[in-house]
């Protein structure tokens, strides 16, 4: 007789994945709930979708909570992981997601839009490791969403974008080598062009970067989810301080 039961690969798992009302976020959310993680994800801006993702994945039978934190406010982050703490009763992945982008020459580049992008994308990260990290134990995870800017910029005006998704692929490195011990892993998904909000498949940008994928196309959201799913399971354990690109041969 065939064995029809299965375990999910994150039953029992508990994760947060910040930044997640839209895009490649919400996604990660919905592909961590089926693989059987309880997760809770921070939103910022977009209340009605992020109650909608939660309402929706938990009318289906999973365990998931919207809390709106500002990546940019350190205070707001670390309540959000007690509050995730709090709801899932612990925690076990972490996933940086929560990022944004903009792009102008540096003679146009003002420190007001510097701060703002450097405050989400690096700070922001920062502050919710830091959270985070006390609640981690062996077997932990965390996933950081960088991009492939940190290592290739083809186009002009994206330089302080790329800045900060260098210090990203930066700090993976560092924190994967201080947890390490801990049995925690730290790991950085690049993703290249995914269509979302933040970089439609269709428009002016479009245009110069699909030349440039091995592939031919942008990626979807599932593509970097299910990065996710494989570097938040157990059997990626001996996996720590790389960089995964999920980017349809951009870096080639
Ligand atoms: P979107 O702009 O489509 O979605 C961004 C998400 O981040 C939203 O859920 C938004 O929430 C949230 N967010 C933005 N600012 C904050 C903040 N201050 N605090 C908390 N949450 C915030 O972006 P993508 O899904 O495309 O990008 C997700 C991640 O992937 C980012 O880190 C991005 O840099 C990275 N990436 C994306 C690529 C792409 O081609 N799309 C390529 C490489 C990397 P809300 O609406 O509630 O404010």
């Amino acid at each position: 007789m065939t064995d029809t039961t299965h375990t999910l690969a994150l039953a029992g798992r508990r994760a947060l994945v910040t930044g997640a009302s839209r895009g490649i976020g919400a996604e990660i959310v919905r592909r961590l709930a089926a693989d059987g993680a309880a997760v809770a994800f921070t939103y910022n801006s977009s209340p009605e979708p992020a109650e909608e993702l939660a309402a929706t994945l938990t009318a289906a039978g999973a365990k998931v909570v919207a809390i709106q934190a500002d990546a940019a406010d350190a205070q707001a982050v670390a309540a959000a992981v007690d509050t995730a703490v709090a709801e899932l009763g612990g925690l076990d992945i972490l996933v940086n997601n929560a990022g944004v982008a903009s792009g102008a020459l540096i003679e146009d580049f003002d420190l007001e839009e510097f701060d703002r992008i450097v405050n989400i994308n690096v700070r922001g990260v920062f502050a919710t490791t830091k959270a985070a990290v006390p609640h981690l134990g062996a077997g932990g995870r965390i996933i950081n969403i960088g991009s492939v800017n940190a290592e290739r910029v083809p186009v002009p005006a994206f330089s302080v974008y790329a800045l900060s998704k260098a210090a990203v692929a930066g700090f993976t490195k560092g924190l994967a080598r201080e947890l390490g011990p801990r049995g925690i892993t730290v790991n950085n998904i690049q993703p290249g062009p995914i269509a979302t909000d933040m970089n439609p498949a269709e428009g002016p940008l479009a245009d110069q970067m699909t030349p440039l994928l091995a592939v031919g196309h942008y990626g979807q959201t599932s593509d970097v989810a299910g990065a996710v799913a494989f570097l938040a399971s157990p059997e990626s354990g001996y996996i720590t301080g790389i960089a995964l690109n999920v980017d349809g041969g951009f870096l080639i």
